[in-house]
């Protein structure tokens, strides 16, 4: 099978087929460093991230982009205020930002172009639109003539009606000295004295959406193969790129879009606009697990469908990465047996789900990347093989197909090495120890009541006291 995606301009599914030979490059709209993202960025990261991965399965290379919005009006406000350079305002953001990527295992982009470092192919850009009769400048601001591209609205499906009638009820200064009140921004003047760059212009700052033409074409070509972002890019980020693009180069910008729906809270977006928001760090102090966290905004959920967050599906993510986890550990103490009747037919039962479990995944996620159900295969061959493995001792063949198949499960869902990092920071615990928490953990999913506080009892009398949360047992030395 071929992985097919969504794409949302010809808002159907689409095969992927790379424009260059088995190359894909990919750009994905980064974050504004003007504050610490929070999780709801995350979720789009991570969809991304999965999208990489799966990429990186299917095809020789996969070139990832990501763009780090370093300039927009907040940020240089914050850097007024608080008297510092664009780059002292923006450092610890960027800083932060890519702590917790590396905190959910998310693999770097190649690149993290930084607008402030391509305001020279910016300017080159808008001086482009201007030859082909798409920019026109007003009192030191450059702005896109969006009649001049006619195609306009073909992605987000908003015609120029609406476009009208939604710009009249957010009329600001700048719309009064637009041509066409649909028409948005590529360049900005500034006061004097203010943060921004001498241009043909004058002094000013790039809009937000040239920074992402001018960078994602400096560095993937005129064309490319896939954009992402989330739903709230489509308008009227991702169409203003289509607009800024094409009609400077009179190319297709983009073989596909491909946008993930969000993350709310009590069914609204997250947003840090309305201060009901999470960032990474919090939901680790509140004791959630990084791997379940991960799971919860990569896994649970399709990537198209809106996700809620709560502890219940926090909870269930976690339960989902204990099922793994436990697995891997049984696993790692099995021993292969010798040859014999049992073991041979045991064995084709093992080899049988390991081969449902791979095709299930693989056509799930060639399916429009649809990791939930890839790790319902996944789940389900465990449990047969669980059982088989009660029954009978498995041979070395069969042992490996299992191993083989949880490593390459693990290389798009990305959980065990945030486990065996925080069991390595966890250190301090003894085998024995980490054996009673975790037969614990396999108790309170067992929903073992009973055992569980017999556990936690002989933890307690060894020095080590528990706390449940929704993300896990925490445990921690007593004072
Ligand atoms: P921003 O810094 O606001 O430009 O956002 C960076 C990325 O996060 C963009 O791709 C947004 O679409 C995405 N994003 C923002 N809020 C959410 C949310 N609540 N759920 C999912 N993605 C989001
Ligand atoms: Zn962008």
């Amino acid at each position: 099978m071929t992985l097919r995606l969504f794409d949302t301009l010809t808002r159907r599914l689409q095969p992927v087929e790379p424009l260059r030979d088995q190359e894909i490059r990919m750009y994905t709209c980064g974050p504004t460093v003007y504050n610490r993202v929070h999780i709801g960025n995350f979720r789009t990261f991570l969809f991304e991230d999965v999208l990489r991965r799966w990429l990186e399965r299917r095809f020789e290379r996969v070139v990832h982009v990501m763009n780090l919005t370093d300039v927009d009006d907040r940020i240089i406000n914050n850097a007024r205020e608080s008297g510092h350079s664009l780059d002292e305002e923006t450092a610890p953001w960027i800083a932060a930002f890519f702590e917790d990527r590396d905190t959910l295992g998310i693999r770097p982009a190649h690149h993290y172009p930084r607008a402030t470092e391509y305001v020279a192919q910016m300017v080159e850009l808008i001086e482009r639109l201007e030859r082909e009769g798409a920019a026109y400048r007003r009192e030191g601001s450059v702005y896109f003539h969006i009649p001049a591209f006619p195609a306009y609205g073909r992605l987000s499906g908003i015609s120029a009606d609406q476009l009208i009638a939604g710009a009249s009820g957010r009329v600001d200064a700048d719309d009064y000295t637009k041509e066409d009140v649909r028409d948005f921004a590529l360049w900005k003047a500034v006061a004097p004295g203010q943060a921004g760059w001498d241009s043909p212009f004058g002094r000013g700052h790039p809009g937000w959406h040239i920074e992402c033409s001018a960078m994602s074409m400096t560095l993937l070509g005129e064309s490319f193969d896939i954009h992402c972002g989330g739903v709230d890019n489509i308008f009227p980020h991702h169409e203003n790129e289509i607009a800024q693009s094409e009609a400077a180069t009179h190319k297709q910008f983009v073989r596909m879009w491909v946008h993930s729906e969000h993350l709310r809270v009590d069914g609204e977006k997250m947003a840090r606009r309305t201060g009901r928001f999470l960032r990474v760090p919090e939901v680790l102090e509140q004791g959630a697990s990084a791997a379940a966290l991960r799971y919860l905004l990569a896994a649970s959920t399709h990537y198209r469908k809106p996700l809620n967050y709560s502890d219940e599906p926090l909870a269930a993510s976690r339960e989902a990465v204990e099922r793994l986890v436990s697995f891997r550990d049984r696993l790692r103490e099995l021993q292969p047996s010798g040859e014999d009747e049992d073991t041979e037919l045991a064995d084709d039962a093992v080899l049988t789900a390991v081969r449902q479990a791979r095709t299930g995944f693989d056509d799930a996620m060639d399916d429009d990347l649809n990791l939930p159900e890839a790790m319902g295969a996944v789940f389900a061959s465990l449990r047969d093989i669980n059982r088989v493995l009660d029954g009978a001792p498995s041979g070395g063949e069969a042992l490996h197909a299992v191993r083989s198949l949880l490593d390459e499960v693990d290389d798009v869902l990305g959980v065990f090495p945030l486990v065996d990092r925080e069991r390595e920071l966890a250190g301090g615990l003894d085998e024995e120890e980490e054996s009673l928490l975790q037969q614990r953990a396999a108790a309170r999913q067992a929903r073992d009541f009973a055992l569980s506080d017999r556990l936690r009892e002989e933890l307690a009398r060894r020095g080590i006291d528990i706390d449940d949360t929704p993300g896990g047992q925490r445990w921690k030395r007593s004072a």
